[in-house]
């Protein structure tokens, strides 16, 4: 029996219980130890699993990326759908996008959780001055502009493939390569078009057969990550950002829990308890790492386990791992908000509605261009308040709870390409026997 549970269909189970194991742990640690240099120590200790699965995630997702668009390209190309399933996955990656966003502008506007008494904002302004976390903001931000968003389109075309390859921040250089190649690889015929076919298989194959080897190693990967968050986090953080935390975690689970699954079970025709009980490796895993890409190799692989074709998981999934992230959006929207609660309460300047709108297609625009990993929307924030000339230092109020936040809007990014999957593959005809709802 017991034997029977260790084995990988388990696996979710495996990862939920050293989640859980990690949270009581690290309760543990933060309770029994306050030595801070034997705090170091033990953490180190633990994050070096952490960091060891994380790397080996990120070693195969540059091949993976590569190869599972190549495939997937020149699979479409060749049944002349490419142009139809392209369209199709970016319109509903927008549309996912601004259901996000305005769940969370709508919350923050209901909430308004920066929208204190004077003292308490004022407090919360004061207790950054000076910090390390605010120097540090102070020099994220020196230097940039909205040049850097045109940059990000720009830098998708590479001036050199393999200096490309190299660079596990510039997916949408890779994306762009490999669709190329793919598209390209069917203009090919005869034994070449087969050893190039062969060629983007057989990596996809070997880059898949490797994924699955590193995340049977996800629980204990899991538990390090995890220990090491909270106990670096601790929860003393959270209270004056309280009303801050709620909107954002309620405006997270409403597109969680309530919109995905409603799209699952109307536009996918899927049950989403049976999608989500297939994909939870998936969530769990982008949950630990904070990072869509180095979930991704999870994500292909639970999409294929609850019946998505490789042709679309391949096209799909790699795309919106860079491209759709809802909770980010959602996030950017509802901190860039927040920020402009608390300075209107300081210095009483209202934050109009044609500003919110700009907020809007911003953390659209934004979302889009940011690398999926940890903490990458806060660049985009500073941006965002640059040009609202909000005061971008600002950001340093949320650093200490952004972590934890990152966890879960990076759970709610990989669940929404997970869900866009479900439903392009439904809408070409693909079956998902074992999660379609009865
Ligand atoms: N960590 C997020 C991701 O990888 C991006 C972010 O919102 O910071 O999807």
């Amino acid at each position: 029996m017991f034997k029977e549970f260790l084995n990988a269909r388990y696996l979710a189970w495996h990862i939920l219980i050293a989640l859980a194991l990690a949270i009581i742990v690290a309760a543990l640690i933060r309770w029994r130890i306050s030595n801070a240099e034997t705090l170091t120590t033990i953490t180190s200790w633990i994050g070096i699993f952490g960091t060891l699965f994380i790397n080996a995630l990120k070693m195969v997702v540059v091949p993976l990326v590569f190869a599972a668009i190549a495939v997937g390209v020149a699979g479409m190309a060749s049944q002349k759908s490419f142009g139809r399933i392209g369209s199709k996955t970016i319109a509903l990656y927008l549309v996912t996008g601004f259901i996000a966003i305005f769940t969370g502008l709508i919350l923050v506007n209901v909430i308004q959780p920066g929208n204190m008494q004077i003292e308490h904002a004022q407090a919360l302004v004061d207790s950054i001055e000076g910090t390390d976390a605010q120097s540090n903001m102070a020099a994220r931000i020196e230097g940039r502009s909205w040049w850097d968003l045109v940059q990000i389109i720009v830098r998708a075309v590479p001036p050199n493939i393999f200096d490309a390859l190299t660079n596990n921040g510039g997916l949408l250089a890779i994306i762009f390569v490999a669709v190329v190649f793919g598209f390209f690889t069917t203009k090919l015929t005869g034994a070449v078009r087969e050893t190039i076919d062969n060629l983007w298989q057989g990596m996809y194959d070997v880059t898949i057969a490797v994924t699955l080897w590193i995340i049977r190693f996800a629980p204990i990967g899991v538990f390090a990550l995890v220990t090491v968050i909270i106990v670096g986090t601790g929860f003393s953080a959270f209270k004056p950002l309280f009303w801050f935390v709620l909107t954002v975690l309620l405006a997270l689970a409403l597109h969680f829990f309530v919109w995905l699954p409603l799209m699952q079970v109307f536009l996918a025709r899927v049950n989403p308890f049976k999608y989500y009980g297939k994909v939870a490796k998936a969530q769990l895993t982008a949950f630990s790492t904070a990072s869509s890409s180095a979930t991704l190799p999870v994500t292909i692989k639970s999409a294929q386990d609850a019946g998505v074709s490789k042709r679309t998981s391949s096209f799909v999934l790699p795309l919106g791992a860079t491209v759709n992230m809802d909770g980010t959006a959602l996030y950017e929207c509802v901190v860039v908000i927040f920020i402009a609660q608390i300075y209107s309460v300081v210095s009483g300047v209202e934050f109009g509605f044609i500003e919110q709108l700009l907020v809007v297609l911003l953390a659209l625009v934004t979302s889009i261009g940011v690398a999926g990993v940890p903490a990458a929307s806060l660049v985009a924030i500073t941006l965002i308040l640059g040009v609202l000339e909000l005061p971008a230092e600002w950001l340093a109020i949320i650093l200490a709870v952004d972590r934890i936040l990152d966890m879960c809007r990076t759970s709610t990014n990989v669940t929404s390409d997970l869900t866009i999957a479900a439903i392009v593959a439904r809408s070409e005809g693909e079956e998902l026997p074992e999660v379609k709802a009865a």
